[in-house]
């Protein structure tokens, strides 16, 4: 009989445990949600199950290279073109990756890495980072054959730069995007503005098929700050002062830019958005918390750098950058984005004074860069970095119950601060 013979790979049936540790928390909510729903539906309605990845492989040179993914079920890719870099995409329905988070850091011939992951609600996305422009000469499906499962296959060849061009020109209108509409909960929320709360948009950072960084210890930052964003959302709205809104609440991907139309679409009064850093060097120097506001020109290198790699958000996951709103200029828009920048620094000192008494800082806390999140002209916006996941102690705060309590209670006093003399005068012309 015959067999097929590309690379063959040892089963990775425990990799799966791995894979889910750090979710775990995040799953058997899900599982538990899972179950609620079916008990509601009643019987007879059982979960759909979704295909699974179990295993990965590049092979092949800087000529021909092959990309294989073993699957339990027959799923049909759409594939599509990025350039600058040069990336291809693989669009897939949903599907569990039950295969290591780092599968994709080396890649082989015209794959240099590639990533994987949720990218938009019921939609998987493959993102591969090329050496170079190529053609897509193949893809085709193996059905399981004996002890061997089946596989999705792609097979690249390389190409010249134009055809690469014209090939994401034809592509990018099969590509699925990531229309991420606000939840009906906001609906309410863009009434008419009067005496209603302050609302706060608290934005996780990172998500899906972009994990942003990941721990000394294995821990990825879209897991930490989407744990420490719900637990700032309970005790704002615990207050009852505010509203509070967040942009992703369970692991999407959301690109930066409809991060800031979400601010902007519901009026929001204040956005933080919450991220985790590493660094490369000096990993045990880099410790504790930081403020950024949006500046034109960095406050430093690090900061420079940092908001490069949080900018790259959108690169990682595979966004067309070309298809994104042009940056308006007009002189009306210029003086409410000047306000609004001033507002911004105005909270992050409030903050960062409230910090200080909390938890560990940064030296000079409050830095500034050129953070895309950050660019709404209407709203207050400031990014908190919580610490860095490249220090180990770091790292060990950033997942104990007891240093976030004290930072959300810390941020919560802060938000105080910041609306205090509104709430003030809202609450005069309430006793009037
Ligand atoms: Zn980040």
């Amino acid at each position: 009989m015959m067999k097929f013979k590309i690379g063959m790979k040892p089963q990775v049936g425990g990799l799966f445990y791995a894979t889910c540790r750090f979710v775990g928390l995040t799953r058997a909510l899900l599982v538990l949600c899972a179950l609620a729903f079916a008990f509601q539906a009643g019987p007879g309605v059982a979960e759909t199950v979704k295909p699974v990845v179990t295993g990965a492989r590049v092979a092949g040179d800087e000529g021909r290279t092959r990309f294989v993914l073993d699957m339990n079920t027959q799923v049909t890719p759409v594939i599509s073109g990025l350039a600058n870099p040069y990336r291809l995409i693989l669009d897939l329905p949903e599907v569990s990756f039950s295969i290591p988070p780092e599968a994709g850091e080396t890649g082989r011939g015209l794959i240099s890495d590639w990533r994987f992951g949720l990218f938009a609600l019921g939609k998987s996305r493959i993102v591969m980072d090329l050496t170079g422009p190529v053609s897509v000469d193949k893809t085709f499906f193996l059905p399981a054959v004996d002890d061997q499962p089946a596989r999705l296959v792609v097979d690249l060849v390389r190409s010249s730069p134009q055809d690469f061009a014209a090939f994401v020109e034809t592509s990018r209108s099969e590509r699925p995007t990531t229309s991420v509409k606000v939840s009906a909960k906001s609906d309410k929320l863009t009434a008419p503005k009067t005496g209603h709360k302050p609302l706060i948009v608290l934005d996780p950072g990172h998500g899906g098929i972009d994990s942003g960084a990941v721990g000394v210890a294995g821990t990825p930052e879209k897991v930490i700050v989407l744990e420490f964003a719900k637990l700032l959302q309970e005790k704002l709205e615990a207050s009852g002062l505010y509203d509070v809104h967040l942009t992703r609440d369970d692991d999407t991907f959301i690109p930066l830019g409809r991060r800031v139309e979400i601010g902007h679409e519901i009026a929001a009064d204040l956005f933080i958005s919450i991220h985790a850093d590493s660094v490369r060097r000096g990993k045990k120097l880099a410790r504790g918390s930081t403020v950024y506001t949006l500046s034109d020109k960095a406050s430093d290198q690090l900061s420079e750098e940092l908001a490069e790699t949080e900018n790259m958000s959108d690169v990682i996951a595979g966004v067309d950058l070309d298809s994104g709103p042009a940056e308006v200029t007009d002189i009306l828009l210029d003086l409410a984005r000047r306000e609004t920048r001033s507002f911004s620094v105005y909270f992050a000192r409030t903050l960062v004074s409230e910090l200080k008494s909390a938890v560990r800082l940064i030296n000079n806390p409050h830095r500034s860069a050129g953070f895309r999140v950050l660019k709404a002209h209407d709203v207050p916006s400031v990014l908190i970095e919580l610490g860095y996941l490249s220090n180990e102690h770091d790292e060990k705060l950033l997942v104990s119950d007891e240093w976030r309590e004290r930072m959300a209670g810390a941020i919560t006093e802060a938000v105080h601060g910041f609306f205090r003399p509104r709430l003030a005068r809202q609450q005069e012309a309430a006793s009037q």
